[in-house]
């Protein structure tokens, strides 16, 4: 197991890569508040087991999709420039002086054909078996920095 934990505030803080040992710990995590949890979780659904998954699902404690995704958020770096996130913070969208100096100029870019068509590219599933997954709707495949690593053959369709 390679992670770390602690408590902030309201919030469990767990990092590493312990997928298995999340599903092990979960029940003790629900008792202890009282339901009150939710995983911010980054790893494809199919990395859990389908019981778990649908466990956290139904009881509405999965929060996996990541503002790129369905294109909700940006991140602005301290030079006014457009990042795709705050994981890939190589991935300049815009750089401010250069492709816009307003709002209104930023909002053009933006609804580009080209920024359009990046982010069609950027947010296709990581693998064809991802298209008859059940539960691509709530997965979309994970953290997309993450594939940046991983072997899409990891990939396993779920069914419901
Ligand atoms: S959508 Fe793809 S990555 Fe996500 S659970 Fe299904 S097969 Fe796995």
């Amino acid at each position: 197991m390679n992670s770390s934990g602690g408590l902030t505030g309201d919030h469990l803080v767990l990092l590493g890569s312990f997928t298995d040992e999340l599903s092990e710990i979960y029940g003790y995590l629900d008792e202890l508040f009282n339901g009150n949890i939710a995983f911010d979780q980054s790893y494809p659904l199919c990395f859990f087991s389908r019981d778990f998954v649908e466990k956290l699902l139904v009881k509405k404690q999965w929060g996996g999709l990541c503002h790129v995704q369905d294109r909700s958020g940006l991140v602005i770096d301290t030079n006014g420039d457009i990042l795709l996130c705050n994981t890939l913070d190589n991935v300049t969208i815009a750089k401010y002086g250069e492709n816009f100096t307003t709002a209104e100029e930023l909002m053009v870019v933006l609804n580009s054909q080209e920024i359009r068509n990046s982010y069609r590219e950027i947010t296709k599933y990581p693998s064809v078996i991802c298209v008859q997954c059940a539960y691509n709707d709530v997965c979309h495949g994970g953290c997309i920095a993450y594939w940046t690593s991983l072997n899409p053959e990891a990939c396993v369709a779920l069914e419901r």
